[in-house]
């Protein structure tokens, strides 16, 4: 099973491929049963929303592993925002789209480190103010 997924590594749109844990992390026993979408042209891999109804969607587009920990530095200084709770979460999503220039903004959606940079500044940005 394919589908078409934005790929970070390759910069474009590729036909990724529908795998488990069990590929992409042998050594992880629990992870093994988790459905994964991997890119076959870069090796790179998403996650799924697994504990929804709709299991096998993307988390987001497939990042390469410097865009993966540019995230989770960003979810470092962005999740502390709203849980000190000054302000709620989609508050803080919608700033942070509202400041980006955008509809709506998911950290599993940036595409580039450049991204990742310009979110992490409007992020420091708004943690400075609450
Ligand atoms: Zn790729």
């Amino acid at each position: 099973m394919t589908r078409e997924i934005y790929c970070c590594g390759c910069s474009d749109k590729v036909p990724a491929r529908l795998t488990d844990g069990a590929e992409i992390y042998p050594h992880r026993r629990d992870l093994s049963a988790l459905p994964f979408w991997k890119c076959d042209t870069c090796g790179n891999h998403v996650g799924c929303h697994h504990k929804t109804s709709h299991p096998t969607t993307p988390l987001g587009c497939i990042p390469t592993p410097e865009i993966k920990s540019a995230r989770q530095h960003i979810h470092r200084i962005l999740d502390p925002i709203w849980k000190k709770g000054r302000m709620t979460r989609r508050a803080v999503y919608a700033e942070v789209a509202e400041r980006l220039g955008r509809k709506d903004y998911h950290t599993a959606n940036i595409r580039s480190v450049d991204e990742a940079r310009q979110v992490y500044r409007i992020v420091k940005e708004i943690g400075a103010q609450v």
